[in-house]
């Protein structure tokens, strides 16, 4: 029996692989500290729990269009109004099962076999698979120090097959924020080199300092032309396993997300729309529920923080999303940052996501989206297994995995 090459080629997502591996050695008995989870550990609000209830009750669960029921386009057109500012129409608004869905509608609806797509790294794991399923080639351009953007670096990658630029603000892995001025430009230069800017703003609500992270939907009306803006409610209501999310660019580009969909998958899942737009709907188009998490994602973000620093790590401020990025070089053996988290979990029982794959294979990633309690007990388990590890001598100095 032989699978397409598409299907041989596609590895398992590396954090979804990891919290698996996880949550297997838990149920074996093993005390785990699982920091891999990309999923904040809320319920998700009642207004979205009631609206559910009230659909499946109400026995309105048949087919919706594949664009997602008027009156949910309607609440994210306002919703983005609100947000990033203009004005936006449902034609603009095609609605899907997650961001996930979201990005690889919107990928296949841009991108041709052979077009380039540039990931800013460190990327997000899907964003390379995702890509290449789409018969597109990911380009990795390396990012500052600090983990924000190289400008340089993002020109001299450019080339006449680059077809978009994908960017993740406030970013998983790192939680850097861009700026205002940082967006404006990459903005400019898609509008001047004619490419598509892809903006995956998912953590968009998670922002704790500074200025508030801008989407390059909100900025001049021809970079907003270029972008196609993908969020969801997973990570900004707590509302991961509901899987909704949509894409709101041009009609032209929200409609063939449609076409697509229509054949892909129908239609979104009709409770969820009903859940989502309920949270949209609330005063202030966020449910109440969502401010106090995220000043508990801020309060443990800057425990964390404080912790990797005075375990002597180096990591970048960061500004939103629930991870922290530390530079783990020093400690990493010919095996790279995955050998590391092996031997991390298999002695300490803790989790973590290695750098590598996010494409830079120097660091590892933390979710602070756990307890405090469990926060305090995996830095205690780090600082253990740090301060024993034997570090040899022709240590790999820069490693870049992608
Ligand atoms: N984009 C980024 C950067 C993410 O980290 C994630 C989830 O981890 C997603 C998109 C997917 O979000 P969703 O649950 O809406 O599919």
């Amino acid at each position: 029996m032989k699978l397409s090459h598409r299907a041989q080629e596609v590895s398992l997502s590396v954090t979804l692989a990891l919290d698996a591996k996880a949550k297997a050695l838990a149920l074996s008995g093993r005390d785990v500290v699982n920091m891999s989870v990309g999923e904040p550990d809320f319920d998700t609000p009642r207004v979205a729990r009631e609206a559910a209830t009230t659909t499946i009750r109400g026995g309105s669960v048949r087919y919706t269009p594949a664009a997602g029921t008027p009156a949910m386009r309607q609440a994210v057109a306002r919703y983005l109004e609100t947000t990033r500012g203009g004005v936006w129409s449902s034609e603009e608004v095609t609605i899907c099962h997650s961001t996930k869905h979201a990005l690889s509608g919107a990928i296949h609806a841009l991108v041709d076999p052979k077009d380039e797509v540039l990931l800013l790294l460190p990327a997000w794991v899907s964003y390379v698979e995702i890509v290449k399923l789409a018969g597109g080639v990911p380009v990795s351009v390396p990012g500052r120090a600090d983990c924000g953007p190289d400008f340089a670096a993002i020109e001299r990658a450019i080339t006449p097959r680059t077809k978009a630029v994908l960017l993740n603000s406030p970013s998983n892995p790192t939680g850097y924020v861009w700026t205002r001025d940082e967006v404006a430009r990459l903005g400019r230069l898609c509008v001047e080199r004619g490419l598509w800017l892809i903006s995956d703003e998912i953590y968009r609500r998670l922002v704790y300092e500074g200025d508030p992270n801008p989407s390059p939907a909100s900025l001049a009306r021809d970079v907003r032309e270029r972008t196609v803006v993908l969020d969801g409610a997973s990570k900004s209501f707590a509302m991961t396993g509901w899987r909704i999310g949509f894409v709101a660019a041009h009609k032209s580009v929200a409609a063939a997300v449609e076409r697509l969909h229509s054949h892909l998958v129908g239609a979104p899942n009709t409770v969820s729309q009903a859940a989502y737009m309920a949270a949209l709907q609330a005063p202030g188009s966020e449910p109440e529920e969502v401010v106090a998490m995220v000043a508990e994602f801020d309060r443990r973000r800057r425990f964390l923080m404080s912790e990797l620093d005075a375990m002597g790590l180096v990591a970048p401020n960061p500004r939103g999303a629930f991870y922290a990025f530390p530079n783990v070089e020093r400690y990493l053996d010919a095996r790279g940052s995955i050998g590391l988290c092996e031997d991390m979990l298999e002695s300490e029982g803790l989790a973590l996501v290695p750098g590598a794959a996010f494409g830079v294979d120097t660091h590892v990633r933390l979710s602070y989206a756990t307890s405090m309690e469990k926060i305090a007990e995996a830095t205690r388990r780090m600082r253990r297994f740090l301060s024993t590890r034997q570090v040899p001598l022709a240590s790999p100095v820069t490693r870049r995995a992608r």
